[in-house]
């Protein structure tokens, strides 16, 4: 069973002649473990697609099933939950807590739904983000790679099963970018996740198991690179 599975999925903003048709009529399927690209010129949907397959915003008609499940027929509390439990984010812009340390943003998703922290699963995820002498750091006090890597750590620590990363490394020189996609690929691996990745940047596109292509809201390109039997 695919993971993710979008039928028919249209979005517009905007009424009359403002009415932009960010999506039109596309239809996919992400199979749980993929690594795949999205790829295309500003403006061409592709934030749009991302925010629709994490359950941020409402299409406009059309569906999308995520491990069976209609999110968009869930009410509001139940895609609340969908998105914490089931959803990794990661942003261009790290979105970090000031005045929270490193391991207190990574666990934050957990304590805000009242959970355990499962102290093992912690341990291994900083060890793997290389961030064990920089969890007591406040954001401030962190590069902007590391600060990069702590959101990595929250987007996982509920173990998503859907990782979705928008531009991750587009505010990161070129060593730190190569480290970040490098340590997203170890985990999604590590943990059988399935990974969306928006890049502009084609050596990082080049390294998905699949690249697809958006322009003007359609889905212009589907390639599967063979990159997974390597
Ligand atoms: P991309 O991520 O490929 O740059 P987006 O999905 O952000 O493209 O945007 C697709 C189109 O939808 C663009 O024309 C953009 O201006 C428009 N758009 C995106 N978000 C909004 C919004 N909240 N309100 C109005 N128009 C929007």
């Amino acid at each position: 069973m695919g993971i993710v599975r979008i039928e028919n999925l249209n979005k517009s903003y905007g009424k009359g002649n403002t009415k932009v048709e960010a999506l039109k009529d596309v239809s996919l399927t992400i199979n749980q473990g993929e690594f795949v690209a999205i790829v295309g010129p500003s403006g061409s949907g592709k934030s749009t697609l991302l925010h629709l397959l994490g359950g941020v915003d409402r299409p406009t008609s059309g569906k999308v099933y995520v491990d069976g499940i209609d999110i968009y027929n869930l009410s509001e509390k139940e895609l609340a939950i969908f998105r914490r439990r089931k959803v990794g984010f990661i942003f261009q812009f790290y979105n970090l807590v000031p005045v929270l340390t490193a391991e207190e943003n990574i666990t934050l998703p957990l304590l805000l739904d009242q959970k355990e922290v499962d102290k093992v699963h912690l341990e291994e995820l900083v060890n793997i983000l290389g961030l064990s002498e920089r969890r007591h750091h406040l954001p401030n006090e962190l590069s902007g790679g590391q600060q990069q890597r702590v959101s990595i750590g929250r987007a996982l620590a509920y173990n998503p099963s859907i990782v979705l990363a928008d531009e991750p490394t587009g505010n990161l020189d070129s060593k730190n970018s190569k480290e970040i996609i490098d340590l997203l690929k170890i985990s999604v691996k590590k943990y059988n996740q399935t990974l969306i990745l928006i890049t502009h940047d084609l050596n990082i596109a080049s390294q998905a198991d699949r690249i697809i292509t958006i322009e003007d809201g359609l889905i212009v390109q589907d390639e599967v690179t063979g990159n997974e039997k390597l």
